[in-house]
């Protein structure tokens, strides 16, 4: 399956997301190598090329994820019911201190697996539990085990940026492992406290020594702020090539900075909505002109697709849109955030976060990674009228067909392509085995069942009798 030098996707709809957001019907694709070689009608299939009917289906661009913990996939929905509160006395105080580097392999394996299926080609992996350099060298294994394409953002939680970016071993890392390979990007990963001696420094200095970019959460509610972004701008460490992770709870000045600067911001509005970090800011980044990219942060909680985050981020921006204009007793008639806006921002917005202009589009010339979206025994997969509002608010993992990167056939048929998940499956029972033995029952169960707050019913001024003797009986 994966010796094909050619693949042709037949007659299908294809969005090229070349710019100009069109829609080419009954359209053939082809790749040759790692390249879209042609996008047009009755192209020819090369000689034992794999020919993939694409009739009633959808051929997009791999949707590109510009931050992901996926190490923390080894404990998939485990925190499903957490704040940020419980989250960062779970991965920054107590139990992921926990993770060895078989943990992080486990949990980097599953998630790089999870992203081709669901049609993600590309992801950044924000990868802040790397303890020790041993963690490193497993994140980077199992990211070049798996077919797709990753960036690792380095990072680590449990040392102050300036400590382990200034380690030998670090440096040491980078030479052995980030050799230049297309199919494995770097960038740092750190928060900026606000801490007025910007402790963070010496760590901007090592990312501009390297030339590679820094990636931050920033504007998250109680963690970082206008301090932070107002540091970085000050001693000139906003680039082009920053990714400000949510910005969710930022001022105008900060939103600025961001702008002139020409950084771009990756919203997770799954994360946003329940975590915390601020309102989804997708209205307020618009109002600025600020590049927006997708994430979906961590499977601890949410789904690792990007249909859902196309979703959530459309449903966030409306929801705020109408409740706005609600307060002021308006009406919204017309949405501000399109479907095709979000499907462009899971494509080429990310392509644009990580200063890939050859990925995010089937543009001649640009790397082959490639998503078919079609699914015949699906009631879902027609009519296909509006293919862009299609694929926000009606396709999920399930429909995606087939799946290139590099030109390489990575799913097909609706299966994965030369993946081993049971081997998969039993590294990651291996690592639950370990964190819940080693933390006890009780204090797992705890994590994973934070308390729910009391809510006070309020007095209801209204009476109806038989609700009235049924709620007699309750009490
Ligand atoms: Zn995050």
């Amino acid at each position: 399956m994966n010796d094909y030098r050619a693949v042709l996707l037949r007659g299908g709809t294809v969005l090229p997301m070349d710019g100009s957001r069109s829609v080419l019907t009954d359209t053939d694709v082809l790749v040759i190598d790692d390249r879209v070689a042609a996008v047009g009608s009755g192209l020819a299939a090369p000689e034992g090329a794999l020919v993939v009917d694409a009739t009633d289906g959808i051929v997009m661009p791999g949707m590109i994820d510009t931050h992901r913990h996926m190490w923390q996939t080894a404990m998939r929905g485990y925190g499903a019911d957490w704040t940020l509160t419980q989250y960062f006395v779970w991965y920054y105080l107590d139990h992921g201190t926990l993770f060895r580097p078989e943990d992080i392999h486990a949990g980097n394996t599953l998630a790089a697996i999870e992203a081709l299926d669901a049609g993600v080609t590309t992801v950044v992996d924000w990868s802040h539990g790397l303890r020790t350099v041993d963690h490193a060298d497993a994140a980077v294994d199992a990211l070049e085990a798996i077919p797709g394409r990753h960036v690792l953002a380095y990072g680590n939680i449990q040392q102050p940026p300036a400590q382990w970016t200034g380690a030998p071993e670090f440096r040491d890392f980078v030479n052995r492992r980030i050799t230049g390979d297309d199919l494995l990007g770097f960038q740092l990963a750190f928060d900026v406290t606000g801490d007025p001696a910007f402790p963070e420094k010496p760590a901007f200095e090592v990312a501009r020594d390297l030339g590679v970019p820094v990636t931050t959460h920033a504007g998250v509610w109680g963690a970082t702020s206008d301090d932070g972004i107002r540091l970085m701008h000050e001693h000139g460490f906003m680039t082009e090539q920053t990714i400000y992770v949510h910005a969710a709870s930022l001022t105008a000045d900060s939103y600025h900075r961001i702008a002139a600067t020409g950084g771009s911001i990756s919203v997770s509005t799954e994360s946003e909505q329940s975590a915390g970090q601020g309102y989804p800011p997708t209205w307020a980044i618009r109002a600025h002109g600020i590049p927006v990219s997708l994430s979906m942060d961590t499977s601890v909680w949410w789904s690792g697709d990007l249909f859902s985050a196309m979703r959530t981020t459309l449903g966030a921006d409306r929801s705020r849109e109408h409740l706005s204009a609600h307060a002021q007793d308006e009406t919204v008639t017309h949405c501000s955030l399109r479907a095709d806006q979000v499907v462009e921002w899971a494509t080429r917005g990310g392509a644009a976060a990580l200063g890939r202009p050859d990925l995010g589009s089937l543009a001649t010339g640009g790397k082959a990674d490639v998503v078919l979206i079609k699914n015949d025994d699906s009631p879902v997969s027609f009519p296909l009228l509006n293919p862009y509002g299609h694929v926000a608010f009606q396709a999920q993992r399930g429909d995606v067909h087939t799946v290139l990167v590099n030109g390489r056939v990575v799913k097909h048929n609706h299966k994965l392509v030369d993946i081993d998940l049971k081997s998969a499956r039993r590294a990651v029972e291996s690592t639950v085995e370990h964190l819940r033995g080693t933390m006890g029952e009780d204090a797992w169960q705890r994590g994973m069942n934070p308390d729910v707050p009391e809510t006070k019913v309020l007095d209801n001024p209204y009476t109806y009798t038989d609700y009235r003797s049924a709620a007699t009986h309750r009490h």
